[in-house]
């Protein structure tokens, strides 16, 4: 269940911080690190940071998008200090977040993303996330070092694994409440899209409007099952739209 937890870190600038991650997550059992664009890696800063957790380290894919780094995943998580416009699922307190992960985790892969040290994630990246997290801190001055906001969250999904009971029965979950992929969603948000132009919903490229319903079915969090019924219904409205 760990090992279908990734820990995703965006473009991160000083290696160190690399190393000081591996070393969080491999405290808290946590083995899949991918790293996207990072300035400098290998390095030794991030070597020598890692301390007993070079492995994690030697096992890091590095990809050069996000939605590469998390396009199987059935949840992904943005861990941000400030609250964006993009109104997706927010948790405000990282143990109800670990109790999903580790639920979802099960059976699929689960991503926790972390943004550059200086200027966090973009807008387009928070748009690759399925949910945020906030790691609830001094209002004055609540933006923790990268490798610590790894950290905390860590524990927390580890606290969660620990306390999901080891007796638990795995109950297969059906097909049709797993949740759908991003790749899958990025499917039907593209078909969504396509179809309001073509039918004339929208004249002109109009990014807030498919922001905004793009953040109404975030927020619904349809099922695998729920999500094909709507491309179904994509599909059929498509088949009636007059010959271009
Ligand atoms: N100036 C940046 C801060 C980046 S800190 C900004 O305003 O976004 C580097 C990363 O650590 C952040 O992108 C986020 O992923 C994580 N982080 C730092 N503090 C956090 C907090 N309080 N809650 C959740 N994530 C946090």
């Amino acid at each position: 269940m760990l090992s279908n937890i990734r820990i995703v870190l965006v473009q991160t600038f000083h290696p160190g911080n690399i190393g000081a991650a591996a070393r969080a997550m491999k405290t808290m059992g946590l083995t899949d690190l991918v790293l996207v664009n990072p300035r400098s890696f290998p390095d030794e800063d991030a070597t020598r940071l890692a301390a007993g957790a070079t492995d994690v380290l030697e096992n890091a894919r590095c990809v050069s998008t996000l939605e590469e780094a998390v396009s199987d995943c059935v949840q992904v998580v943005g861990a941000s200090a400030r609250l964006r416009s993009m109104p997706l699922p927010h948790y405000d307190e990282p143990d109800e977040m670990a109790q999903q992960v580790i639920e979802n985790a099960t059976h699929a892969p689960v991503a926790m993303v972390f943004g550059r040290e200086r200027s966090g994630l973009t807008n387009d990246e928070i748009r690759c996330c399925s949910h945020q997290v906030s790691i609830p801190a001094n209002p004055e001055y609540g933006i923790l070092n990268l490798s610590q906001a790894v950290q905390i969250l860590a524990y927390e999904v580890h606290r969660a694994w620990r306390k999901h009971d080891a007796n638990h029965f795995e109950y297969q979950r059906p097909l049709e409440a797993t949740p759908p992929s991003r790749e899958q969603f990025g499917h039907f948000q593209e078909h969504l899209g396509r179809l309001m132009q073509q039918s004339g919903f929208l004249t002109q490229p109009h990014a807030r409007t498919e922001e905004q319903l793009q953040a109404l079915f975030a927020r619904a969090q349809p099922s695998r099952k729920e999500l094909s019924l709507l491309r179904g219904l994509l599909s059929a409205f498509e088949t009636h739209l007059p010959k271009q």
